[in-house]
């Protein structure tokens, strides 16, 4: 009955894949490489508790009252100097504090992206990120990967295409380090050329990077905003992965003009973020419990990547492929085209294994021959047990 009073931008909203996925996952008995959550066998529970009773009686009221819609002063000085310290220099008023970074992407969406206006993401792409793009009604076009990340090639002859038609891009939206959904980075040169391509054909860059910190071979690569001159990239960041998501805290990094726009947008949709969240994420970050967190989440993922990699290569048939990621949660599995990753689901789920289909991270339906394992979550016995049953099920598919 409601669909006559819908929006036009409510009647092409689609469901995540993986949401509707996490029902199946949520059975005990089934090893889940779905969702992409950082680890319960390392939530830093008594830090988080210390630091909260002792914020609760230091700054009572702080904690409980609304905070500024840009986010609060402290938080915003600590992000400021973890930002100096990926060598991105920036002033709080460069700051505003999200909802996760998942508000970043609406709110950036909703100041950049008229019904119709051209938006370039990699193809494949996060979920999150097309959806908000796609709320907004952001025309998607897509541009393949490969090992090195975004094929500049093909983005340079899309632009001069467009060029040609009279038509330009408004951004372009990309996960530079251990993408989710391919695990992959854009190779450093390629960050610098593209800055060089979005001043040339002027369009904006939104990177998205909630996994960089956590990288388990050799040092960070820059990020594409560490090149970045003219304030064409508006970079999010999240406590996420690297702490905890259930605070919801996150941060855009934008020029000025651009964060007081944000501020307008976020004003009419939340007027703010977690005020309690925000101090024990100041405090915290403060204290060195980020910091050491981040190192023990790197041991971690580490061992459960090396393990992933071990048990691929021990137990998948020569026609599959995967991608080797330096970090983050993720590896991309690529089927021969002719299996279907979604069919196969659910017969991975009668062998309780569970992961998501590549066609979430299309625009357009395509990578049905692919899917997403998310190794942060599994014990190092569930990867490679459910890895072992995930091979059965893929080898009996390819001899039927
Ligand atoms: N971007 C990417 C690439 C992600 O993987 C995620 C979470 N899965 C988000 C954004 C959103 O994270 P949050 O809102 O928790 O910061």
């Amino acid at each position: 009955m409601f669909e006559e009073y819908f929006s036009d931008n409510a009647k092409q909203m689609r469901s995540s894949e993986i949401r509707e996925f996490f029902k199946l996952t949520e059975k005990p008995e089934v090893i889940s490489f779905a969702g992409g959550f950082p680890s319960k066998d390392c939530l830093p529970i008594d830090q988080v508790q210390e630091v909260n009773k002792r914020l609760l009686l230091e700054a009572e009221e702080e904690m409980l009252q609304y905070s500024p819609t840009e986010g609060q002063e402290d938080l915003r000085k600590y992000i400021v100097d973890f930002m100096a310290q990926k060598g991105i220099d920036v002033g709080v008023d460069n700051i505003l504090v999200t909802s996760g970074s998942q508000q970043g992407l609406d709110l950036v969406s909703k100041i950049f992206i008229n019904p119709g206006d051209k938006v370039i993401t990699e193809s494949p792409s996060y979920v999150g990120g097309l959806g908000a793009i796609r709320n907004y009604r952001g025309d998607i076009l897509s541009i393949k990967v490969d090992n090195k990340g975004l094929r500049l090639d093909l983005l340079e002859a899309e632009l001069e295409r467009l060029t040609n038609n009279g038509q330009q891009i408004k951004f372009i939206y990309l996960v530079a380090d251990f993408n989710n959904p391919t695990g992959l980075s854009l190779a450093v040169e390629r960050r610098e050329k593209l800055v060089e391509l979005a001043e040339k054909y002027e369009f904006l860059i939104l990177e998205d990077d909630p996994y960089s910190k956590l990288k388990y071979d050799g040092p960070e690569r820059p990020a594409i905003k560490n090149f970045d001159k003219q304030g064409r990239v508006i970079y999010l960041g999240s406590f996420s992965k690297i702490f905890i998501p259930g605070i919801r805290v996150g941060w855009v990094v934008a020029a000025e003009e651009v964060i007081q726009k944000l501020i307008l947008a976020k004003q009419s949709t939340d007027l703010c973020s977690n005020s309690m969240g925000q101090r024990l994420i100041a405090a915290c970050g403060r204290e060195g419990i980020i910091d050491n967190q981040i190192k023990k989440l790197c041991r971690l993922y580490r061992r459960r990547r090396d393990k992933t990699m071990e048990s691929l290569n021990k137990y998948f048939p020569p026609e599959v492929n995967w991608t080797e990621p330096e970090g983050g949660f993720y590896t991309w599995v690529e089927l021969p085209p002719y299996l279907n990753s979604k069919d196969l689901l659910f017969k991975a789920i009668e062998q309780n294994v569970a992961y998501v289909s590549g066609e979430a991270f299309s625009s357009s339906g395509q990578k049905q021959n692919a899917f997403r394992l998310s190794f942060s979550q599994p014990t190092l016995e569930e990867i490679e047990e459910g890895i072992y049953r995930l091979s059965e099920v893929i080898k009996t598919e390819l001899n039927s």
